[in-house]
């Protein structure tokens, strides 16, 4: 058998168990039947019409041992212990042919220990934006959380207003999160935190294992990790907004979606969590506060590695980043990895900010034009032209003949296209947003330059997104 439940088997003392409670009416909306296939869940479940009635049977394979996994974390720059799984669970984990974990948990299931008197439930617009976000990203080459199954219903969630409750199946190696070690290392637990440790090791950085110091090994791979997942965000314009330490994966990949959104205006300190009052996690914060986020880790790994061993992990951070960065900026403009490259790439930069360019646009404009597809001239795009001038007769001496169009999506999902899905689904309509689903799986195709999906929103709409998802 394919399904496990090793994490509630062999960490039962780091989390509850605790069945799922359904939502009234609950219906399956979308399925990832590619996803499903790869992680080898298919050919465990038969068919995709047994997901439901797993989730509404408590002795299912799904629900039997389902578990909420307790962790805590940096919120905001303060320690939070009260935190845990409060409406989500890890259901079970599966196995590919190649013995691959991928572990399934349930978003929006109801109460749990954790859920400090919350309801335990995710409502239908955060659900669907979740959903699609993921795959958007995984499409686009950013590591993430993936979807495979969104579940709407007919119960009522209260939020700032009533909304439908919805829920949905992600998968990821695991859902060990910075905030997992941090917990059980600053509550002193160091028996769990050892289990916890022989868990990762065992399950999902075996390699580490060879190395002299194991947990050294293994900060270090968390630090190049979250170092190449955060360069992919600057360069995509991906602004996560909570990057608290119990969002934060020790796989590098984006976790837990909430406020996040994709830059339409270029903007460098762009914030859209409407509760981010000062800016922590606005665009230009995210390299310093995955650092941040970083050392806060680190400290879970004090009492197996040295102060050196741990400085020596925590400073590879920066020129991981910025190589990667740079590297994956001027390869995207078609330019070469040097001085040159780089200061063509940051002047580039510096007039789509003062231009207040669409960010996602003027690259994709940049790889047509370099294709001769673009209909129309590049400058036309420009207000200060001479300026413009300027720089590209410098670029065009640089840039050399390459596969532009692959590294500079068409489509990313946008905040107001994001809104006509929620607002059709919320009249029982998903006919849109299984458009846009469809979309975000394709981000390089031609087929979205002219489209909709693509176009940038008018300058009066302005994103502010609500935490209380
Ligand atoms: P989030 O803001 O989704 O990252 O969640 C932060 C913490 O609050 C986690 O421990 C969540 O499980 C918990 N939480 C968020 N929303 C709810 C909810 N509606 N019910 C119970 N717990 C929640
Ligand atoms: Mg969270």
């Amino acid at each position: 058998m394919a399904i496990t439940n090793i994490f509630a088997d062999t960490l039962s003392s780091l989390g509850h168990a605790v069945k799922p409670s359904p939502l009234k009416d609950m219906q399956l909306a979308f399925f990832n039947q590619t996803l499903a296939s790869d992680i080898g869940l298919m050919p465990s479940i038969g068919s995709k019409d047994k997901l439901l009635p797993w989730l509404l049977s408590p002795t299912t394979p799904f629900t039997k041992k389902a578990f909420a996994q307790k962790y805590g974390g940096h919120q905001f720059g303060q320690w939070n212990p009260e935190l845990g799984d409060g409406r989500g669970v890890l259901l079970c984990e599966v196995a590919d042919e190649k013995g691959a974990v991928t572990d399934l948990h349930l978003k929006g299931a109801g109460p749990t220990p954790y859920s400090r008197h919350a309801d335990g439930r995710a409502v239908l617009r955060s659900t669907l934006r979740e959903y699609i976000g993921s795959e958007a990203l995984h499409h686009l080459g950013i590591p993430s959380s993936r979807s495979l199954a969104m579940f709407t219903s007919n119960d009522t969630v209260y939020r700032e207003q009533a909304e439908d409750g919805a829920m949905m199946i992600r998968t990821a190696p695991s859902h060990i999160r910075f905030g997992h070690i941090e917990y059980f290392h600053y509550t002193q637990q160091k028996d769990k935190l050892d289990a916890l440790f022989d868990f990762i090791f065992t399950h999902h950085f075996s390699e580490c294992l060879t190395a002299t110091n194991p947990h050294a090994a293994l900060l270090k791979a968390i630090v190049l990790r979250t170092a190449r997942l955060v360069s992919l965000w600057q360069t995509y314009g991906f602004v996560h907004g909570v990057m608290n330490t119990d969002n934060m994966s020790i796989h590098g990949l984006t976790f837990d979606y909430g406020p996040y959104a994709f830059m339409d205006t270029y903007q460098e300190d762009a914030v859209f969590n409407h509760s981010d009052y000062s800016g922590r996690y606005a665009f230009n914060q995210q390299p310093g506060i995955a650092l941040w986020n970083l050392n806060a880790l680190a400290h879970g790994f004090s009492t197996y590695c040295s102060v050196e061993e741990i400085k020596g992990a925590l400073t590879l951070f920066e020129p991981t980043f910025i190589a990667h960065y740079q590297g994956l900026m001027v390869e995207r403009m078609g330019l070469p990895t040097n001085d040159e490259g780089v200061a063509l790439m940051q002047e580039f930069i510096s007039i789509i900010n003062s231009e207040q360019q669409d960010y996602t646009r003027i690259f994709r404009r940049l790889a047509l034009a370099q294709h001769d597809l673009l209909p129309t001239n590049l400058r036309d795009d420009f207000v200060d032209r001479s300026r413009f001038d300027r720089w590209y007769q410098r670029y065009l001496k640089c840039v050399s003949p390459q596969d532009m169009l692959s590294l500079n999506p068409s489509l990313v999902p946008r905040t107001h296209v994001l809104e006509e899905a929620i607002a059709n689904a919320r009249q029982g309509n998903l006919d849109f947003a299984q458009a846009l689903l469809d979309a975000v799986k394709t981000p390089f195709s031609t087929s979205w330059d002219d489209h909709a999906f693509s176009t940038p929103p008018t300058s009066t709409h302005k994103v502010s997104l609500s935490c209380s998802s």
